[in-house]
This record gives C-alpha cells, sequence and structure tokens, in this order.
C-alpha cells in the first residue's frame, strides 16, 4: 500500500507550536502522520478522534511508540464538544482538522472511493453506519441525484448524469464503482483530449454526500474555536473549494461576530510549496486557515 504522507506539515507546526506541550486534538488522525508530528515537537499529549475504524488501526499500529500520549477515539468530529466533555476537558492548547479522505482510504480496495478499480460502491469513511453510495444511488429522484452532483461535484452535466443514472437502475441496481464511472462517462459529451476522468466529479459529489460533509462543518469549527485556550490555534486543511469556502467564512465569521473570539492568522491560504507537491500527489489542492482563539472562556 502507498504510504500517507501528511500534507503541510512544517505549516500546521508553525501555527499549532506543540514546542511548549500540552493537549492537542487532532480531529482528523488518519494514519496519525500530523499527530505523530505533533508528539515528535512536543505536544504533551493528543487525542486523535476519526470516524473510520481502519484509520484507527492504522494509527494505532503507527503511533504505539508513543504510549499513552495518544488517545484515539472513535468517533465523528462534529461531536467534539462530547468528546471533551466524556474526558473532563474544558480547553485544548491547539486543533487540528485535515480534511476529507486519507490516502487508506482512497488506496485500500473495496472501500469504493475510487473509480480506478472495480468494486462495490460503498464510499462511506464509517463503515460501521450509515447509507453506502449504492444505497443512495438506488433510492434518491433523479431531481435529489442531479441537485447532488451538482453542488458537491459542481459537475456543469449533472441532469444528464442523473437521468442516464435513472435509465441504468432500471435495468439493473448499480452497485460497483466500475459501472457507475461507465455510466457517467457515456453520459457526459467527449470534447476530445480530458485532462480529468468525467467521472472525477461524480465521484467526489457521491462522497461528500454519502458521508455528508459540509454539513455542520461551521458548526464544528465554532465548536472547536470555543474549546481554545487563549491564544491557542486551530489549523483545518481543505482539499476542495466548497469545503475551504465554508471554513474561510466561519472563521470570518468567528473574527468578526460581537464578541470577536478569534483572530483568522491566514489571510490568504497556505499552500503547499513546489518541493512538497513534487513528493506528494495528495497536497495538489491543499488550502490550510488558521485561527488563534484572542479571548478566554466566558
Ligand atoms: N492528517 C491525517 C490524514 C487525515 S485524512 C494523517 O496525517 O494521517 C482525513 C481523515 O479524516 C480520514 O481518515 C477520514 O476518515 C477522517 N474524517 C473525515 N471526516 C470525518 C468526520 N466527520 N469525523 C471524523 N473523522 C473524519
Amino acid at each position: 500500500m502507498i504510504g500517507h504522507v501528511p500534507v503541510l506539515t512544517a505549516e500546521s507546526l508553525q501555527y499549532l507550536q506543540p514546542g511548549h506541550g500540552g493537549l492537542f486534538v487532532d480531529c482528523t488522525v488518519g494514519l496519525g502522520g500530523h499527530t505523530r508530528a505533533l508528539l515528535e515537537h512536543g505536544a504533551t499529549r493528543v487525542i486523535g478522534i476519526d470516524r473510520d475504524p481502519a484509520a484507527l488501526t492504522a494509527a494505532r499500529a503507527a503511533l504505539a511508540s508513543f504510549g499513552d500520549r495518544v488517545e484515539l477515539v472513535h468517533a465523528d468530529y462534529r461531536t467534539l464538544d462530547a468528546i471533551l466533555d466524556a474526558r473532563g476537558i474544558q480547553v485544548v492548547d491547539g486543533a487540528l482538522a485535515d480534511l476529507g479522505v486519507s490516502s487508506l482510504q482512497f488506496d485500500a480496495p473495496g472501500r469504493g472511493f475510487s473509480f480506478q478499480r472495480d468494486e462495490p460502491l460503498d464510499m462511506r469513511m464509517d463503515t460501521t453506519e450509515g447509507e453506502t453510495a449504492a444505497d443512495l444511488v438506488a433510492r434518491s429522484t433523479e431531481p435529489e441525484l442531479a441537485d447532488a452532483i451538482y453542488a458537491y461535484g459542481e459537475e456543469r452535466f449533472s441532469r444528464r448524469i442523473a437521468r442516464a443514472i435513472v435509465a441504468a437502475r432500471r435495468e439493473q441496481p448499480i452497485a460497483t464503482t466500475g459501472r457507475l464511472a461507465a455510466i457517467v462517462r457515456r453520459a457526459v459529451p467527449h470534447r476530445g483530449y480530458q485532462r480529468i476522468d468525467p467521472a472525477t466529479r461524480t465521484f467526489q459529489a457521491l462522497r461528500i454526500w454519502v458521508n455528508r460533509e459540509l454539513e455542520g462543518l461551521d458548526r464544528f469549527l465554532e465548536a472547536a474555536a470555543r474549546r481554545l485556550r487563549a491564544g491557542a490555534r486551530i489549523v483545518v486543511i481543505t482539499f476542495h473549494s466548497l469545503e475551504d469556502r465554508i471554513v474561510k467564512h466561519t472563521l470570518r465569521a468567528l473574527a468578526a461576530g460581537a464578541d470577536a473570539s478569534v483572530a483568522v492568522l491566514t489571510k490568504k491560504p497556505v499552500v503547499p510549496g513546489e518541493g512538497e507537491l513534487e513528493h506528494n500527489p495528495r497536497a495538489r489542492s491543499a488550502k490550510l486557515r488558521a485561527a488563534e482563539r484572542i479571548v478566554s472562556q466566558g
């Protein structure tokens, strides 16, 4: 399996400044790359959250040498308040959220995130609950499909694709990534050389829809910001414009509110440098935004 190289690690450390120690929460621990960096650079303890049990298994192995300096929690980061409450923790010394899918999820066979292989159309990050992409594709109406593909995939041929999906599923349920990709490719007009596979946007849309990736992102960021000790920071890394827009607006709103609870530290998003882009394809569309808590808990 291809290793997961954490994105924008140096930049994350620069904002989070774990050098003085303290408790950090990694809301998307994944394979543990960022958590490892925090621990190696001085964090006393990290709580690592992930909704994917397979990610936690990988993180547990990768972080074993840190012993009880790491606690791994199987949960959705949108339940951050409950996670911290249950541990009697009021504030943390820094928070990180590296959104989206890990290369483990994307590259491991059988998860259904990629159309590069033919496999069951699942796409759930949390494999213990919820509907799969195949379920959604089977039960949604044509307008629901079109709207989701348009909104989450920014796909201009969303209506055609939705129509093709509904026609195809009448013949036979769409159960695999290969069949869905073929349906989408046939539905989209061909224009000579194509830089990306025509199925890319539809697959992104379904993934976001299945995992409700944009839902409650704003409330999560507000909750995380409230949990920062004064002077502590939150770093958020996104991989597509829909997410980045929410992060940008939510952080700005927190900075501008009547109680102006944070200061935004990144006027423009921080993006990877040439060197990182050369070595890590996952970094290509990464954007980092950071904010600092400026008032004490009230
Ligand atoms: N920073 C990690 C990689 C994170 S990849 C590393 O260095 O290894 C993003 C991770 O976020 C994935 O493992 C995914 O399962 C997780 N994730 C995405 N949405 C989530 C949510 N709502 N709650 C908890 N984890 C989530």
